[in-house]
Parts: structure tokens; sequence; C-alpha cells
């Protein structure tokens, strides 16, 4: 399963909003790729077409998808030449999809910051740097090894030495490789290389209890700043609240958020955030048992989503009967959406789409 780390500084909150990550509590019996490692944390994604699906099926059941996160820990200063718990920081960014950057946004003189001042900018750019300088090792190593073959004028290396040298470059001068500009076939090599700075980023400003819900703060405002170069996005989260959200439910968890004047928890936010940065998308079953979202990665085929569910599904795939959520809402039942014509047949070469609901057919 995909999974996104969530990485930065000590002191930053990362450990309070992890706790209310796991806190949310998805229910692992349904998750069979569950982990129980300690440093993963399902959570459920949010989706208020789940619920009218419910209302317009009343299934006996209704399974959220889910998705993780992972607690990266680790020294970060200095990791890039460090051994053993700079190392282990590194070589678990590795693992992940993406990467979610908490920086510390609120004022506390009870809490110390590491740099003995709170200064986001600089935060974000110590993390980023040490991946910069282990992506520019990666790189150097590379090109050693492929300059050779492109003197020899090997085609394939010539094009990707042309790719490592901007890389270099753009390392050297502390871009990121998400940051730098390629051509599609030139994607395809940076792809391979597994860079860090290439990983899909977002950050999560965490500011103080009596601060959300309010504007922006200045630091908040330099995060956002920041992250336009990079076109990444941005999240506003008081870490604390998120973890006293977390153990409440339905309408309770609606009047705090009323109270606290926000229409959505942070955490909330974090979570769909993430769910698109990692390229997830979600179709629907919806049976008179059991009505249920599913992640799959978009640009998947038919086969491939059933799969998801089981094995067996993508392997006697025959059809997947498909309606949108739209056209089913629209219709109010699946038999209406069936006489208007809205149920497609769909075959193995069909792409899922978003906000399909689907019945697979299949053999045994
Ligand atoms: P980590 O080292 O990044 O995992 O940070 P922690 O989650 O352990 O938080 C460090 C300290 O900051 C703890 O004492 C937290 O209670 C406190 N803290 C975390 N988030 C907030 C917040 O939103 N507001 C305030 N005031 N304190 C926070």
């Amino acid at each position: 399963a995909l999974t996104a780390g969530i990485v930065g500084l000590p002191n930053v909150g990362k450990s309070t909003l992890f706790n209310a990550i796991t806190q949310a509590g998805a229910l692992s019996a349904n998750y069979p790729f569950a982990t129980i490692d300690p440093n993963v944390g399902i959570v459920e994604v949010p989706d208020p077409r789940l619920e009218k699906l419910t209302e317009l099926v009343n299934p006996k059941k209704t399974v959220p998808t889910a998705f993780e996160f992972t607690d990266i820990a680790g020294i970060v200063k200095g990791a890039s030449k460090g051994e053993g718990l700079g190392n282990q920081f590194l070589s678990h960014i590795r693992q992940v999809d993406a990467i979610t950057h908490v920086v510390r946004a609120f004022e506390d003189e009870n809490i110390t910051h590491v740099s003995g001042e709170v200064d986001p900018i600089m935060d974000i750019e110590t993390i980023n740097l040490e991946l910069i300088l282990a992506d520019l090792e990666t790189v150097s190593k590379r090109l050693e090894r492929v300059a050779k073959m492109a003197r020899q004028k090997d085609k394939d290396a010539v094009a990707e030495y042309a790719v490592l040298e901007k890389l270099k470059e753009g390392l050297e001068e502390e871009t990121p490789a998400r940051a730098m500009e390629f051509s599609s076939d030139q994607q395809k090599i940076v792809k391979g290389l597994h860079l860090l700075t290439a990983k899909p980023i977002l950050y999560v400003a965490n500011v103080s209890e009596d601060e959300i819900g309010e504007g922006d703060n200045d630091k908040v405002k330099s995060i956002r700043e920041f992250a336009a170069k990079e076109n990444a996005e941005v999240i506003v989260v008081c870490a604390k609240i998120e973890a006293e959200i977390a153990e409440l439910e339905g309408d309770e968890k609606a009047e705090f958020l009323e109270d606290l004047g926000i229409a959505e928890s942070g955490l909330d936010q974090l979570i769909k955030a993430t769910y698109n940065l990692l390229g997830l998308a979600t179709y629907f079953t919806a049976g008179e048992q059991e009505v249920r979202a599913w992640t799959f990665k978009e640009g998947m085929t038919a086969p491939q989503a059933a799969g998801i569910i089981h094995t067996d599904f993508e392997r006697g795939f025959i059809r997947a009967e498909t309606v949108s959520y739209g056209d089913l809402v629209d219709a109010g039942t699946m038999g209406a959406a069936r006489d208007r014509g809205r149920v497609r047949l769909e075959g193995k070469e069909y792409l899922v789409k978003d906000g399909d609901v689907i019945h697979f057919r299949f053999n045994v």
C-alpha cells in the first residue's frame, strides 16, 4: 500500500499529530493490508459520497477506504553524512511515496526549539538540505558510471547524462528535483533514480490553539510563499487540538468544529490532500450487504481495480458494470440508472474513474 511519511524537526508537533492520526482510529479489521508497526497509522478517507450512497442503498455495513501515514523518526541534521539514526531517517524516507513535512508555526516559550528560535523557512531548509545532499550523492555516483557509457555514444547513456547534469546543477543550487523542469522522457529517467527530493511533498503548518480558525499568521504566510515555489500545498492544523478532535465523532465533532470556526478538521484536510498527492482516487461498490469505498491509483484499468478487492476478481475478470456516482444519485436507484441507460458494461481496457460505482462480473 502507498504511504506518506511524516517528517519534521524535533519539537514541531509530529508525535502530537501522529497520535491524532492513530487516535482517529481506523478499524483495522476492515483493512487487511494494515500493519502492526507502531510507526504506521491508518486513516480513513472522509468522503461525503459514501454517506449519500449509504442512504440510497441502505446496506448492512458501510466501509470507508483507508491509507497509511508513517511516522519517520531519526536524526535529521547531518543525516546525509551521518551514520546510524541519520541513515535510518533517509532510508525510511526512501520507502515512502510522499512526504508530509510538519513545520512549527506556534510560539510557546515552554517548548524549546532546536535552533533557539521559531523560523519555519530555516526549519524547512534544514531538512530539505539533508535530502538534497543525499540526492547529490546519488546523482554524482550515477554520473560517474554513465559518463563512460555516454563517451562511447550509447544513446540511452547520453540522454541520462544530460538529465544527471541538470539534476546536479539544480541540486547544487539547493533546488529539489521536484521543482525542476524536465520533458516527459526525462521525467522517466528521473523517476528511475528514486531521488528523495523528487517525492511529492505537502507542508503542514502547526499553529497554536488560539490561532486556529483565525487568518494566517506571519509564519504560515511565509510557509505558503515557500511552498508555492514548489507548487506544494500547505495545510494549517493545531496538532494539539487535532488530538482532541480525533476523540470525537458525529455531532460532537461537528459542534466542536463549529465552535472553532472551521468547516473541516485539519486532520481531515490533511488526509484528503495527501490522498490526492499520492495520486489516489476512489471507486465504490454498493450492494445490500455492504457499501464500500476502494482506493485505486489513477490510470488503473478495470481488472487492476478489481484486483484490489480480490486477486480472483482480476484473474477472472469479465466485465465491470459501471455507473458514475453523479448519474446514480440523479437516478435515485440502480434500477432507475439502468433504465436510463446510465449503467455501462466496461471491458478489460476501461480506465476506472474517481466516483465510479462498480459491480464486477468475474469467473471463478
Ligand atoms: P515532535 O518532537 O515533533 O514529535 O513534537 P511533539 O509532538 O512531541 O511536540 C513537542 C511539544 O510541543 C509537546 O510538548 C507538545 O505538547 C507541543 N505541541 C505540539 N503541538 C502543539 C500545538 O499545536 N500548540 C502548542 N501550544 N503546543 C504544541
